[in-house]
């Protein structure tokens, strides 16, 4: 089966369509969560996302959003779009994104693999480092994760021996481009796409992930997408400037 992997959308439609337009043919499209939150288009993108499918974490923000958490943990910039999005989303995909599982979920048909948001411990787990994920591939029998919420694409491989960090390497910023790598048999995997709609690796294209599970590669994506219109989306709708800077840098 090949996996379309979409993680931290952030209400960001021009980045999605643009993920969508690149991606290629696959079987079943999964949502590692924070579907809304910083962007712009709120309902267009829940509506665009439940036409993929239907198999979706729910992210922190997705929660706060939908009313399930207070903002209290967010910073000023992130509560002020949580409050914004809240207002402008429609009562009935207010509901489903409140409806919205936790993770860790499987994936019928693949007992290989589970999705979370944050991490398989905690939904709202940054996973940063390698000695976290160490100790979280030491407790886990799964043998790939794949997880959101940090925004910054790539890899956590281990077992036995030391934990190291895949970094896609990509070459032209103003190009659609790939990265690919097997996962080994004798190792688990902890695995982010990154986000589609507000990267934070200081790269500023779309992420996302393909993954083929007979041949067991994992293919990386960095699209660029209309950045320009997501940044005027944001001013339009008086989110914070920030909000619309920070898709320019990739931060
Ligand atoms: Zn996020």
């Amino acid at each position: 089966m090949r996996i379309l992997i979409l993680s931290d959308i952030h209400a960001n439609l021009q980045a999605l369509e643009a993920s969508l337009e690149a991606a290629p043919a696959y079987d079943l499209a999964v949502n590692l969560g924070d579907v809304v939150g910083y962007g712009a288009s709120p309902d267009e993108v829940v509506k665009a996302s439940r036409s993929l499918g239907n198999i979706f974490v729910r992210g922190n923000h997705d929660k706060a959003a939908s009313g399930i958490s207070d903002a209290r943990d967010f910073n000023p910039i992130a509560a002020a779009a949580i409050r914004w999005t809240g207002e402008n989303l429609s009562a009935e995909n207010l509901a489903w994104l409140k409806a919205l599982p936790q993770g860790p979920l499987p994936v019928e048909g693949e007992t290989g693999i589970q999705l979370v948001h944050g991490s398989p411990r905690d939904e709202d787990e940054y996973l940063m480092y390698e000695q976290d994920a160490h100790a979280i591939l030491a407790g886990i029998q799964v043998p790939a994760t794949f997880f959101g919420h940090t925004h910054v694409q790539g890899a956590f491989a281990g077992n036995e021996g030391p934990t190291r960090f895949i970094s896609p390497r990509y070459k032209d910023a103003r190009k659609i481009e790939t990265f690919e790598f097997e996962l080994q048999t004798d190792k688990k995997y902890l695995i982010n796409p990154g986000s589609v709609g507000q990267p934070r690796d200081g790269d500023w294209r779309a992420a996302f992930l393909v993954f083929d599970s007979p041949s067991r590669m994992a293919t990386f994506y960095r699209v660029p997408y209309d950045v320009k219109s997501a940044q005027q989306s944001i001013l339009a709708a008086k989110l914070p400037e920030r909000l619309a800077i920070r898709l320019g840098e990739g931060r």
